[in-house]
């Protein structure tokens, strides 16, 4: 059984698929790792760290040579995999709904492609889930990001020439980035809010020191659908929620919005309108750039200034901490596939639940009901 794990080729992305750790306990399952040269570099692992943990340095097609199984960060192009062994399995992140081509060149190629980002949301599968991991960091780094572009101090300082005043940050959506995002921000000393559709994070929210802003005044609103994600909102609720915002955001210095609902573009949360309501001088962070954007204007990987306001957000904020991101992702992967290792058969067999739910392509098909359906 061989596993393959390649330097990343996206232009952006630093993290890697593999850690020595993991490298190491993958061998102790009785596989055989090979890892590209300098596939750790961007997340600071030399290859003679993969070396001494027992892996095989190669060139790409060395290393993906009779490969049973690939590991990816981003899912690799499908002509990288050539030599690999028919039918084998690529786990890695294939953005399914907005990269339907590259699943369809899968089924073709007659790989079986894992989606990491469809691992279910259950709790056995807690920790295989890249999305918390990598979300987590990201939420982190959002608010370490923002205060950076602040011209301001985030805590309330007194000193001998006057008081410096507590910036005031605005989480929007709740979720793991958000909660990160809430923890960060109170611990350099800012005054916290936050928002979401569902109301189950009213208590999170305030079990953190924050205060919940919410619509009360549409009827029977949950925005809990299924898995514990978003739902779409009705109009009702969002015209609600843009007044509530309004009004709240201009007294905001930093807001930090994260929403996402999976399968369709993120929902605008901010309006230029809105924007120009805020303080000169006031940040926004928009984690949600990539998936479409929650902020009016928001630009992956620039700086983009409205009204005196700046507006930031990465194309991979993850990648920002490659290494700890990287130790995250590596473990998710190995924690996936050794919890299904069968030793008889010196490989992973996947059950039902997981892997029906993470399988996109199979015996030359796309057999993903989520993508199918
Ligand atoms: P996400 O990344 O899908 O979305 C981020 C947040 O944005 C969510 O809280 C969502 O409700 C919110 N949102 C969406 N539309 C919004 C809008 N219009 N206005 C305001 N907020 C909006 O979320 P996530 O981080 O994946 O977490 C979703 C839930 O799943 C959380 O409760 C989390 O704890 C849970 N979860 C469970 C597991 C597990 O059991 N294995 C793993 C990860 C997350």
């Amino acid at each position: 059984m061989k596993i393959a794990v390649l330097k990343e080729r996206a232009a952006d992305e630093r993290r890697v698929a593999a850690t020595p750790e993991t490298v190491k306990k993958f061998i102790a399952l009785g596989a055989q790792v090979s890892v590209e040269e300098g596939a750790g570099t961007g997340a600071s692992i030399m290859d003679a760290a993969y070396r001494e943990a027992g892996a095989e340095l190669a060139t790409t097609s060395k290393a993906v040579e009779g490969a049973d199984i690939v590991l990816g960060i981003q899912a690799p192009d499908v002509m990288t995999l050539s030599g690999a062994k028919p039918g084998a399995w690529v786990a890695a992140l294939f953005d399914p709904f907005a990269q339907k081509e590259r699943v369809e060149a899968y089924a073709n190629a007659g790989f079986e492609a894992l989606s990491m980002e469809f691992m279910p949301r259950i709790t056995r599968a807690q920790s295989m889930d890249v999305l918390s991991s990598q979300s987590n960091l990201a939420g982190y780094k959002a608010v370490l990001a923002a205060a950076n572009e602040y011209g301001r101090a985030f805590p309330m300082m007194m000193t001998a020439a006057g008081t410096v005043q507590a910036a005031r940050v605005f989480v929007m959506g709740v979720g793991v980035a958000g909660l990160q995002a809430i923890a960060t921000a109170k611990r350099l000393g800012a005054q916290v809010s936050a928002t979401d559709v569902r109301s189950a994070t009213k208590e999170q929210i305030q079990s953190l020191g924050a205060k919940p802003i919410f619509v009360e005044s549409v009827e029977g609103i949950e925005g809990e659908g299924s898995g514990g994600y978003a739902t779409e909102m009705s109009e009702e609720y969002q015209k609600a929620q843009a007044e509530l915002v309004s009004s709240h955001i201009a007294k905001q210095d930093i807001v930090i919005t994260t929403a996402l609902i999976p399968g369709r573009a993120a929902p605008r949360l901010i309006s230029d309108a809105q924007i120009a309501t805020m303080k000169p001088g006031s940040v926004i962070f928009d984690l949600a750039v990539a998936q479409g954007g929650n902020v009016e204007g928001s630009q992956a990987d620039q700086v983009v200034e409205k009204h005196g306001v700046k507006i930031i957000g990465y194309a991979n904020t993850p990648g920002h901490l490659a290494a700890d991101a990287s130790a995250l992702f590596a473990r998710n992967h190995y924690n996936f596939l050794s919890a299904f290792w069968d030793k008889e058969a010196g490989k992973p067999v996947l059950d039902e639940e997981i892997g029906d739910a993470v399988r996109l392509t199979k015996g030359g098909e796309i057999v993903n009901e989520r993508l199918n359906g």
